[in-house]
């Protein structure tokens, strides 16, 4: 080798020997392989399912999503029992309400879960606030029952004795404010009966639990979970839906119970005297100790649009048979709204208009696509894609197109999904944490019986009602027993309606036209004055 080229030779093989030897430059090296053996990794390593059976409450919505059957109730908890037939489409996880089903790479641990910080007694950061049943990370209806008997327990044994307060001022302020009307809030009120606390349950919707009042038509409710004692006052059997509703309406009215539906409660503080404020559209209670009963459904989304105020636009459809003969639109592009449309068409809904800002139904079940698609077809769905409501009057909705459109309409249903309650409760006070997917809560009666309570609801609703007023019940049957003066409600109709009446009386209610009449079938809620209930209806 000539002495020319040794020269330039050795200079290069100098550097490539710098570079090799260079920490950083190695650590790079060394990444980038690493990061490129991940990829190739993670290009075979398959999605699995990770199912928390104490929080899973077979609702079936991962069973209805996945498209090749892999999914199954076993002891009604979801489970996997086709895996091979996985198509790795992860369907289910995003179906799945309470987080009861992830999909997480193999050999990575699930993802975890955010969960409210509460003490063993289910208190808040915030002292006297208490986060009971779904909220607090432990669904089913036994679950939220026993949670809501154990906190007015806990209230009791910290001090709190029955008042005489209404809530309307802080110089009056009431013992115990709950706010939502499920088996956890019906279930701590029934407890402040017995105790003879001050009460009242505020309820956004205008029926009481209205999750359970909202499972499909026919569902056969089981009392769950099944290895769970009740231990609360609320009587909870293996039933229908409509059978278990009008049980809970019958003792909730039986017993007098305060319970204001329509009305939302927009934020709750704690004053620096220690009373609580709930701030609702329109009114303020004050509360010497507060529960939060109000589930996972979260708070339906709004289009922010003039006009959403008014009475006829609501965020569920109930009764698609109210609307026979009008002009009807639906905003959305999910499967409620879709679902709405087809039961407002076959209802005889005189004209359905279905406007959705996207191009396509991409979120929504094939089922539901088709459905629509099928109505479309026909002409009996007016379809608009790429729209967008803009204004609703009392007569018309004012929709924006490529070349605008103005419609007749009569009610509006905006069915555009609900905000998670995480905001909500984070305003309230309540601090979440991680905990790992598999964390389990405990059994909810065990934690009674840590009280020394022991005694099980009875599965009658009228001997569950003596129990409520602390009486024994008679021998022989002998209609339901009294209850004191000033709390009587009206005597119950016959049939399947039945009347709630509030024995509270908000301060400066402000009159409002009267909704939609309830359907025959379903329970129907008279709250007492009607100005409540009004009011709610029009911001739902
Ligand atoms: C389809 C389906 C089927 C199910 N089947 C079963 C079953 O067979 N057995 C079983 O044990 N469990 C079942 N579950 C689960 C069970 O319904 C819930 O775990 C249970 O209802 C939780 O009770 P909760 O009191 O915590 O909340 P919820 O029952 O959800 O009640 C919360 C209430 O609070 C109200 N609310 C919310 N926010 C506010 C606010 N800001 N102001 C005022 N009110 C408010 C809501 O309108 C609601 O009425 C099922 C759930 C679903 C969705
Ligand atoms: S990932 Fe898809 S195919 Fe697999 S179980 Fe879930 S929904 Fe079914
Ligand atoms: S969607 Fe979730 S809660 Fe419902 S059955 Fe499936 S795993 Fe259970």
């Amino acid at each position: 080798m000539s002495a020319a080229l040794a020269v330039p030779l050795a200079l290069v093989a100098l550097c490539l020997l710098m570079a090799m030897a260079n920490p950083r430059l190695i650590e790079r090296q060394r990444k980038k392989q690493e990061r490129a053996a991940a990829r190739a990794r993670a290009q075979v390593r398959r999605w699995m399912h990770a199912i928390n059976t104490d929080r899973c409450t077979g609702c079936e919505a991962c069973i209805e999503v996945c498209p090749t059957f892999v999914l199954e109730l076993v002891a009604h908890k979801s489970h996997v029992v086709r895996g091979e037939s996985c198509i790795q489409c992860r369907q289910c996880a995003q179906a799945c309400p309470t987080s009861a089903l992830v999909m997480h790479r193999e050999g990575d641990e699930p993802p975890t879960l955010r969960m409210p910080e509460l003490s063993e007694v289910l208190e808040t950061a915030v002292p006297g606030q208490y986060l009971i049943g779904e909220v607090a990370g432990k669904p089913l209806v036994k679950n939220a029952a026993n949670m809501g008997r154990l906190v007015i327990e806990h209230m009791r044994s910290t001090g709190l004795s029955p008042g005489r307060g209404t809530g309307a001022s802080a110089a009056d302020p009431i013992d115990v404010a709950i706010v939502g009307s499920g088996p956890g809030g019906l279930s701590a009120a029934l407890t402040c009966r017995h105790h003879g606390l001050g009460a009242i349950v505020l309820e956004k919707e205008a029926v009481i639990a209205s999750t359970v009042s909202r499972y499909p038509r026919g569902k056969v409710f089981m009392a769950e979970p099944i290895a769970c004692r009740n231990l609360s006052f609320l009587p909870i059997v293996d039933t229908s839906k409509e059978e278990l509703i009008a049980g809970w309406t019958r003792i909730v009215v039986d017993a007098g119970l305060a319970v204001q539906t329509g009305t939302a409660v927009d934020e709750v503080t704690r004053r620096a005297d220690g009373l609580f404020e709930l701030k609702t559209a329109a009114q303020v209670l004050y509360a010497r100790r507060v529960v939060l009963a109000i589930g996972t459904r979260g708070k339906p989304r709004t289009l922010g649009v003039p006009g959403e105020s008014l009475v006829k636009v609501a965020t569920m459809l109930d009764d698609p048979e109210a609307h026979r003969g009008q002009s009807v639109l639906v905003v959305g592009g999910g499967d409620s709204a879709l679902e709405a449309a087809c039961a407002l068409t076959d209802s005889g809904a005189g004209r359905v208009t279905l406007s959705y800002r996207g191009r396509s139904f991409a979120r929504a079940k094939k089922r539901n696509r088709d459905a629509v698609e099928r109505l479309v077809a026909a002409g009996r769905v007016e379809l608009l894609l790429g729209s967008q409501v803009v204004k609703i009057t009392d007569d018309l909705v004012v929709i924006e197109l490529a070349d605008g459109k103005m419609i007749e309409n009569h009610a509006v249903y905006v069915l555009i999904g609900a905000d998670a309650p995480l905001k909500w409760l984070e305003k309230c006070g309540v601090k979440s944490v991680d905990r790992p997917h598999w964390h389990r809560f405990g059994a909810t009666d065990e934690m009674l019986a840590g009280l020394g309570i022991h005694s099980e609801c009875p599965a009658d609703v009228e001997q569950a009602l003596w129990r409520v007023l602390g009486r024994k019940a008679p021998a022989r049957r002998q209609g339901p027993p009294p209850v004191p003066a000033g709390r009587r409600p009206d005597a119950l109709p016959a049939g399947p309606a039945h009347r709630v009446v509030v024995a509270w009386e908000p301060p400066s209610p402000a009159a409002r036209p009267r909704p939609r009449p309830p359907d025959e079938e379903r329970t129907q809620v008279d709250v007492v004055p009607l100005a409540a209930r009004v009011r709610g209806k029009a911001r739902r």
